[in-house]
């Protein structure tokens, strides 16, 4: 049966495309890990993870080892990085499953070090990639306690250090300063592995630093260049920018001196989703009629409103009602009212002919127009990253290409 009619269309040829470009951009010596975490922010990991791995993509992230379970299901060749931490009981089923863990703490090395054991793996054939924090303050270890956490790695054969990670976290500043100071703490980081005693288990590969923002915002060769020194492989991990949307540059790049980077993403990418709905009936009210919850929206003359079987239990934020504009029949509807938990209503007062079985893009382009990502989390108070994955899992996920 089909479901209600409220879904996304997710293009996974673009989200290809996206792929390849974001990989030209960052240059054939660069590893290009794909973000698949949270659903791929949304669009389906069973329709993302695939995707990604046709247009060549070798690295998958994904949070947990939850998702890189179900992701696993799917990729069976693709090397699969769990990024927010393994918990207790999960190493086992981290290493049956070939997921490359983040660590960054005794603990989590102990129960990977010791599952490893209990499997009989093979010296040297369990890679783990180490996060640094370098001033986040979120997860990682901090340089100066990095003995504990080498050491730790030492004392478990079956374990290597594949690469040393950290997120920059504000590489959406167009200045560049915080992640200056970033890199110089890496480098502090990597000098400290480097003099350490213990053995070839601290030997890492690869440097696995930055976003989308960093590749486009023009830090990436910061990172490539560094990479380069240590005789490592430079790994970015592109997540918004697959999907299609441009990171926004707080404070904004001065006209003219936009990195060339960001000019051609800006021009290259295309967005992954179209959020869609279709009108469930028309109705017209008079002067004075009240709509939706405790009557927040009252008609001053005569309106046509079309309601929509889509509310904020799909993930259209309740702070939209009263703000926002949906599209049918290509031109801007207004939300009235508040936005119900399963329904919204729009005023179609002014829009010529619209009927029952209409489409309504929710988030993405119809006719001449489009509402983006950028513009309902600017409405809401929120990110890009927070409107895709709050569409809700009941919402319809269909691939077109
Ligand atoms: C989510 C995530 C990314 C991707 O960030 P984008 O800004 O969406 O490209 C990269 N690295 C880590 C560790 C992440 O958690």
């Amino acid at each position: 049966m089909q479901t209600r009619p409220c879904w996304v269309e997710i293009d996974t040829r673009v989200l290809e495309d996206n792929y390849r470009f974001l990989r030209t951009l960052a240059g054939p010596e660069t590893e290009c890990l794909a973000i698949v975490k949270a659903d791929a922010y949304g669009h389906g990991l069973t329709l993302c993870g695939p995707a990604a791995v046709r247009a060549d993509a070798r690295w998958l992230g994904v949070t947990s080892a939850e998702e890189g379970i179900a992701l696993r299901a799917v990729c069976p060749a693709a090397r699969i990085l769990v990024m927010g931490g393994i918990f207790d009981g999960q190493a086992e089923a981290v290493l049956s499953h070939k997921l490359t863990a983040v660590v960054w703490d005794a603990a989590q090395i102990a129960m990977l070090g010791r599952s490893a054991a209990d499997a009989g793996l093979a010296p040297g054939s369990v890679p783990v990639h180490l996060e640094i924090d370098t001033g986040m303050s979120r997860q990682g270890v901090a340089p100066e306690n990095l003995p504990e956490v080498l050491g730790a790695i030492a004392q478990h054969p079956a374990l290597w250090m594949e690469s040393v990670m950290t997120h920059l976290y504000a590489s959406d500043e167009a200045g560049g300063e915080t992640s200056g100071e970033q890199l110089a703490r890496l480098e502090e980081a990597l000098t400290r592995i480097g003099e350490s005693p213990s053995s070839a288990a601290s030997r890492p590969e690869m440097l696995s630093v930055g976003a989308s923002a960093a590749l486009l915002g023009g830090e990436a060769g910061a990172i490539i260049g560094m990479a380069g020194r240590w005789s490592l492989r430079p790994m970015l991990r592109l997540g918004l920018a697959l999907y299609g949307v441009v990171p926004r540059f707080v404070p904004p790049f001065a006209p003219g001196e936009s990195p060339i980077t960001l000019e051609r993403g800006i021009e290259a990418l295309r967005p992954v989703l179209a959020w869609k709905t279709r009108v469930a009936g028309v109705r017209e009210i008079a002067a004075g009629t009240q709509v939706g919850y405790n009557g927040t929206f009252v008609a001053t003359e005569p309106m046509k409103l079309a309601l929509l079987p889509l509310g904020y239990a799909d993930g259209l934020d309740r702070r939209l009602g009263n703000h926002f504009c949906l599209l049918v029949h290509g031109q801007r509807a207004p939300l009235i009212g508040r936005v119900s938990m399963d329904q919204a209503v729009i005023d179609v007062t002014e829009i010529e002919g619209v009927g029952p079985g209409d489409e309504v893009v929710v988030l993405g382009r119809q006719g001449e127009d489009t509402v983006s990502a950028f513009e309902h989390a600017d409405a809401a108070g929120t990110i890009p990253w927070e409107v895709f994955t709050r569409i809700a899992a009941r919402v319809q996920r269909i691939e077109v290409r």
